[in-house]
């Protein structure tokens, strides 16, 4: 375990960074950390780095100083990376990694190999909201704090209902809905309200899907026209690969969305079993045995096809 206040201490200058396309995880374990620093290192200069982030986590505490924009010749003290299974994942703010004096890595995803000097990686944490839980010194957890690692355990958890999800994460959750959240609340803005139009591109999705392997695993792809033409982005896509495993007997989804000229993101789920993880690092992806994602070229149908088989093949060798 790293001790995140000795670290803090020696460091004048601290910048926070998370993942490309932050989720509530994401979004919530950083604006934690970047919470405390504010709070019990006042004098420090602390900048928290992050693509924009989905208007329903806005309601946390500083998400207003979240800096998208990164520039040039900046060299922090310390550099913190949290739920980034590889440095390529900071995107924009790998430079702050590559130059920074001391970097830290906290972390949960099986495909992390503990870049970093420093790093706190534990793939069996159901979030990285889990693991700066861990780190903080239970007093100086206060409300606000509070409310983002909630976010964060909420997401990645899928309300607390993935296999991820431990007896210590529900001690945490429970912890911290005594600081006085209104935990009802951020579970039905953040996780179950959708807005109308990713209400009717969800529903796209659910009619455009396809069942393989005699049901074992379903698929779906959504493209860019279709997203433009329900006014919806990529971010609002989140939830649509859960909700197509979420049907009987299917055991791994494959959703795909373009995201670029012939490029597509892929998004992978699995129910008991299936290693979606190993079939995303094959790809240059990375994740969760149970949830993982990868990019990749070409015509969609044929992708889709290729994910297929591998999945065919991953079963039948046994190797999960
Ligand atoms: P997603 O399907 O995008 O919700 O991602 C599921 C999990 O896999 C998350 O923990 C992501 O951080 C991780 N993941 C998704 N895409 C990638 C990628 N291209 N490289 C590494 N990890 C990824
Ligand atoms: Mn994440
Ligand atoms: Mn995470």
């Amino acid at each position: 375990m790293i001790n995140l206040d000795l670290l803090l201490e020696e460091a004048d200058t601290i910048a926070i960074a998370g993942h490309i396309n932050p989720d509530g995880d994401c979004v919530g374990s950083c604006l934690a950390t970047y919470n405390y620093i504010k709070e019990y290192y006042p004098g420090k200069k602390a900048d928290l780095y992050l693509d924009p982030i989905p208007n329903i986590f806005k309601f946390l505490r500083f998400s207003e100083e979240i800096k998208s924009e990164r520039p040039e010749n900046i060299c922090y003290d310390l550099m913190i990376v949290q739920d980034c299974g590889d440095v390529e994942r900071l995107g924009e703010s790998k430079k702050y990694f590559d130059s920074a004096k001391v970097t830290v890595n906290i972390d949960h995803h099986i495909s992390n190999e503990c870049f970093g000097q420093h790093h706190y990686v534990i793939p069996t944490a159901s979030s990285t909201s889990e693991l700066i839980y861990n780190l903080l010194p239970k007093e100086k957890i206060n409300r606000f704090i509070a409310e983002c690692l909630y976010v964060g355990m909420v997401h990645d958890t899928g309300v607390f209902q993935y296999s991820c999800t431990s007896k210590s994460t529900m001690e945490a959750a429970g912890f911290l809905m005594e600081l006085g959240i209104n935990y009802s609340k951020i579970v039905d803005e953040t996780y179950f309200v959708k807005t109308f139009e990713q209400q009717k591109i969800i529903g796209l999705a659910l009619l455009k899907s396809r069942l393989h392997l005699n049901g074992l695993c379903i698929s779906c792809f959504i493209t860019k026209e279709e997203m433009d033409q329900y006014h919806v982005l990529p971010k609002h896509l989140d939830g649509i690969s859960s909700m197509l495993r979420s049907t009987k007997g299917v055991e791994t989804s494959v959703f795909l969305y373009e995201n670029g000229e012939n490029q597509y993101k892929v998004s992978m789920r699995s129910a008991q079993y299936l290693d979606v993880a190993a079939i995303a690092v094959k790809h240059g992806g990375g994740g969760h045995v149970r949830a993982a994602g990868c990019t990749l070229t070409g015509n969609p149908e044929e992708l889709i096809e290729m994910l297929v088989n591998e999945i065919s093949e991953q079963r039948k060798g046994g190797e999960c």
